[in-house]
């Protein structure tokens, strides 16, 4: 371990295999996964489709280049169109690289309308990646410290939040789109109120800026549509995603529709490894089996119950702020700080994860059984109970 770079604070733990929501580690002990990788493996570990479709691609060809057609990552970019009501799609890694895309089309697109020092709104409490124009766009200090100078072209406003907008509209005429999270994600599973995407889209309109929507992690069936903006109507001109679409395998997407699906031409932008035939069958086959097994549904009714059950396990715990959800994105907000519910809950052989500080976050995979949820439910309810209750205890006079 001395010889990776210490980027990460890691759990003691290394998991040797998997099987749908279950985790082992090598002495044998179980985990109930709650996190998926960070909501990667929605359709849990080790599915034999998946498997299949990744050995079966890897023993014919795993990489050739984009300086040639790829059949698999053109029917994966037409399936994907087809499902979203884009246009076009750039292959890219990850979502770092596919928020840069985005990033990159809205500047050429600025520079094209005669802006020649295009802005972009983004938002507070935002995350969008860690590569140096990505961490300029995201709403947090902990990401930006010490990587100063910071990229130029950002306009911050407040989340959920139209005035601010509207006032950087009338303020700012260098502005040529809006990158936003439809669920921020990092940030603490802060849900906006209804009709927040449709006003920014109807801005957007107004001023002939593109509405870019970083659906990285709410895409591909999280939050029980196939991309969470499906589920208020508000179609983005730019959409980004990654995390969900490999089920584990590297893959990021920047989908583009109308006057943005025109902007790169060959030579503005590229990518090696983008869209190679190992990524795009198994993105494919991820989109496959979500449709096969009708996980859109599932993923929708297995969040309501989840939040419903816990809602009823811990009304009467003290120290619990709020109770969120949107699909498989589940959020408990608790009124202090609380990561070390990460490490208690490995003990325990549940994997969750705490986010801004004070947030229990919640992503189980998409496939996960009622059993299997009653066992979270069990699991965090009890985890919660116990640490609000002694803390309680130690704060009283
Ligand atoms: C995780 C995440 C990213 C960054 O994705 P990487 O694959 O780690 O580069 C970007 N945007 C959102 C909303 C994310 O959740």
């Amino acid at each position: 371990m001395q010889h990776v770079m210490p980027t990460y604070g890691r759990q003691p733990v290394t998991f040797s295999h998997g099987e749908g929501a279950w985790l082992w580690d090598a002495s044998g002990k179980r985990y109930l996964d709650a996190l998926c990788g960070i909501a990667v493996t929605g359709l849990g570990h080790a599915h034999p489709r998946i498997a299949a479709a990744l050995s079966e691609q890897a023993g014919r060809l795993i990489h050739s280049s984009n300086l040639y057609r790829i059949e698999a990552q053109e029917q994966l970019a037409e399936h994907l169109c087809t499902l979203a009501a884009m246009d076009n799609v750039f292959f890219c890694n990850s979502g770092a690289e596919a928020n840069e895309a985005a990033i990159k089309i809205a500047r050429l697109y600025g520079h094209r309308n005669g802006v020649s020092k295009p802005s972009i709104v983004v938002m507070e409490q935002s995350f969008h990646g860690r590569t140096m124009a990505t961490l300029s766009a995201t709403g947090s200090r902990k990401v930006q410290a010490g990587f100063e100078p910071l990229l130029a072209g950002f306009a911050r406003v407040p989340y959920n939040d139209i005035g601010a907008v509207e006032l950087a509209a009338a303020n700012n005429p260098d502005i040529v789109a809006i990158l936003v999270e439809p669920v921020q994600g990092e940030g603490g599973i802060n849900i906006p109120e209804d009709g927040y995407l449709a006003a920014l889209r109807n801005i957007c309109d107004r001023n002939n800026w593109l509405l870019m929507l970083d659906e990285v992690q709410t895409g591909t069936g999280r939050t029980g549509a196939w991309f969470a903006h499906q589920l208020c109507g508000a179609a983005p001109d730019v959409m980004t995603l990654a995390k969900g679409l490999g089920n584990g395998f590297p893959i990021g997407a920047c989908l583009a529709r109308g006057a943005a699906a025109n902007v790169l031409q060959p030579g503005s932008h590229g990518s090696t490894f983008g869209g190679n035939p190992l990524a795009s069958v198994a993105a494919l086959t991820t989109l496959s089996i979500i449709e096969e097994e009708n996980l859109l549904p599932r993923a929708a009714a297995l969040g309501n119950e989840i939040a419903r059950a816990l809602g009823t396990r811990l009304c009467d715990v003290p120290g619990i702020q709020q109770l969120r959800h949107k699909g498989l994105m589940i959020a408990i907000e608790l009124e202090q700080a609380c990561g070390e519910l990460v490490a208690r809950g490995l003990e325990a052989g549940l994997l969750i994860n705490v986010t801004a500080d004070r947030v229990v976050r919640l992503l189980p995979p998409l496939i996960m059984t009622d059993e299997q949820a009653q066992i979270l439910v069990d699991g965090v309810a009890g985890l919660i109970t116990t640490f609000s209750t002694t803390s309680a205890t130690e704060i009283a006079p």
